[in-house]
């Protein structure tokens, strides 16, 4: 199956979409990657998809991508007398340090970096900032005032836009979950609530290459070292709905173009994800602003866009895929697209982007049918991508984690190969394998690119043009 679409769709699986016979359904829908969210489930649950997944992948004859999204240190409200409680706008409340309290006076918030960190006047936000507090005092409890009154209860989320916490950003679960997830093989790991480019240190150095390292991207924090933390993983996740949380709401959709442009002049694949067409998860059609949401993803020039709850508890998940590939198909397909990806494509950088800039202008140029990555370790392919060429980008790799991960990149549709010898029959190889997927006419071209030697990582340093037989 050769899918024409170049913006790739993730969708999140879930007890709505785990079984065997939905994930061929979401496949054969539209989507290239699946995302397993460790947030919920047990071990067990996940291997089970993991191991369709791959079954799925070697009936289909395609890579299939495996997204692996770790829960991260998730703050939430302890537990409450009675399991819930209201407060009042202007009500004054009292926070303590435990996991539980039987005082109804008392809210327990059993995370002491918190009132380590956190000041008077920061803000403090509940069930999705639904309820809204600003600190007034801090000692052994924390005062303070309601500002948006509401529900409280047993273990909502907690998001506090102001307070940079001391947390390590992998927890114990964490951890267990990353090594699970490592040794059954996934493609991308996704890292939440990264607050500093330094808080990649640790799971860059456990990953150790098995997988691409996916930052998300949902702390204001985040945002002030946005450019260090991109260009230090392997892709970025806009996680709106975390950081439309912890920013205003308007702010996000600047945001969103800020950091997709960022990614695009790195070459870095980036995710806009959440609530993308949330409503699809009771009803069988998105609505006009929803569609609009994905097209501006589109537009902007994502590399994916992302399905939560639409896939993984909706009523209507293989539906969602649907109306997001056509959504994607017809935004491609306008002209508009073509003008606004040019318009928004930035001066590439650096030896390597300029080789893949050159490389895709040329292809362009001459009227080539194609561009043909040769890539063993992904990062010639991601700098093709990365400007978004108007022709169709074939990945050779012999690696079949780089095929994999290709699922989410712009553009990239991967081939495994494993007979490329040398620089010439790895020319012949791209010819044959190109001319499959395409049907070229004889004597058309097409353009290769590669770093040479291959395996040298960090080198695209190769273009050659060459003609179909
Ligand atoms: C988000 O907050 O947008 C997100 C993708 O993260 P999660 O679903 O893990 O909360």
């Amino acid at each position: 199956m050769i899918r024409t679409r170049r913006a790739k769709i993730i969708a999140t699986v879930g007890p709505a979409s785990a079984a065997p016979f939905m994930l061929r359904k979401l496949f054969n829908a539209g989507v290239d990657t699946f995302r397993l969210n460790f947030s919920h489930g047990d071990h067990a649950t996940h291997a089970a998809v993991l191991r369709a997944i791959r079954a799925l992948e070697a009936e289909v004859g395609v890579p299939i991508g495996i997204l692996q999204d770790l829960q991260g240190p998730k703050i939430r409200l302890g537990r409450l007398p009675g399991g819930a409680r209201p407060v009042d706008r202007h009500e004054r409340v009292t926070f303590v340090q435990a996991d539980r309290s039987e005082d109804p006076a008392l809210l327990p918030l059993p995370h002491p970096e918190i009132f380590a960190a956190i000041a008077p006047g920061h803000r403090l936000f509940i069930d999705d900032g639904r309820v809204r507090l600003r600190v007034v005092s801090v000692g052994e409890r924390i005062e303070a005032e309601v500002t948006e009154g509401g529900m409280l209860s047993n273990r909502k989320g907690v998001n506090l836009p102001d307070t940079v916490l001391d947390l390590p950003v992998l927890t114990e679960k964490d951890r267990a979950d990353l090594a699970f997830g490592l040794a059954e093989g996934v493609d991308w790991v996704a890292l939440s609530f990264v607050q500093r480019a330094a808080d990649l240190d640790e799971i860059l150095r456990l990953i150790d290459g098995r997988a691409g390292l996916v930052s998300k991207i949902e702390k204001p924090s985040a945002l002030e070292e946005i450019d260090a933390i991109a260009a230090r993983s392997d892709a970025v996740m806009i996680a709106r709905g975390d950081l439309g949380v912890e920013i205003p709401p308007e702010d996000v959709p600047a945001r969103q173009k800020e950091i997709i442009a960022l990614c695009r002049n790195l070459g870095r694949p980036v995710i806009v994800a959440t609530q993308m067409l949330e409503s699809m998860t009771s009803a069988p059609a998105p609505t006009r602003a929803e569609a609009s949401d994905v097209a501006t993803a589109i537009y902007d020039g994502a590399d994916a866009v992302m399905l939560s709850a639409e896939s993984a508890t909706g009523a209507y998940p293989a539906e969602a895929v649907e109306v997001m590939d056509r959504i994607i198909r017809r935004t491609e397909g306008h002209g508009a697209y073509a003008r606004t990806i040019a318009a928004t494509r930035s001066h590439a950088e650096g030896t390597a982007l300029s080789i893949a800039d050159s490389g895709a202008v040329l292809a362009c140029a001459i009227g080539a049918r194609c561009l043909v990555a040769y890539s063993m370790s992904g990062a010639t392919a991601q700098r093709v991508a990365a400007r978004r060429p108007a022709l169709p980008l074939i990945v050779l790799t012999r690696d079949a984690r780089v095929s994999r991960r290709m699922a989410l990149v712009w553009g990239a549709r991967s081939v495994l190969e494993s007979a490329a010898l040398d620089y010439d029959s790895m020319v012949s190889m791209a010819r044959e394998e190109s001319a499959r997927l395409i049907g070229p006419e004889p004597g058309d071209s097409f353009v290769i690119l590669a770093g040479v030697p291959f395996g040298q990582s960090g080198s695209t340093n190769n273009i050659r043009v060459a003609t179909y037989r």
